[in-house]
């Protein structure tokens, strides 16, 4: 089950990408053709956003996250949870520290790389 009820998906390849969750879910929200992120597209209170996915251990310093008070965040350390590794703590920008699962998606704004 998709996360926003509005997604769409695309790459930008160009190519046609699967409208199935699950499916992209599988290629870690990768393009299959060309091993890009896979572009997320929804819109949130009037106000079109257009992400990645990335795991949460895959994470740098400096992304941008879009988090779970639906605003963006930068990323402003990454570091070790003690006595978990299956967990990164996170120190975002007007948001704090958070422990987020390694395996978890989060959703990045797009950055010059993507
Ligand atoms: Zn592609």
């Amino acid at each position: 089950m998709a996360v926003y009820n509005n997604e769409t998906y695309s790459c930008s390849c160009e190519r046609p990408v699967s409208d199935d969750y699950d499916e992209l879910m599988k290629f870690n929200w990768t393009c299959p053709i060309c091993n890009k992120k896979i572009r997320v597209t929804f819109n949130l209170d009037g106000k079109q956003h257009i992400v990645i996915r990335k795991r949460a251990g895959k994470l740098k310093k400096y992304n941008m996250v879009f988090y779970i008070d639906w605003k963006y965040h930068e990323i402003l350390g990454i570091s070790e949870v003690y006595n978990d590794d299956s967990k990164v703590y996170l120190r975002l920008r007007g948001f704090g520290g958070v422990p987020v699962p390694k395996n978890e998606y989060l959703e990045c704004a797009l950055s010059g790389n993507d």
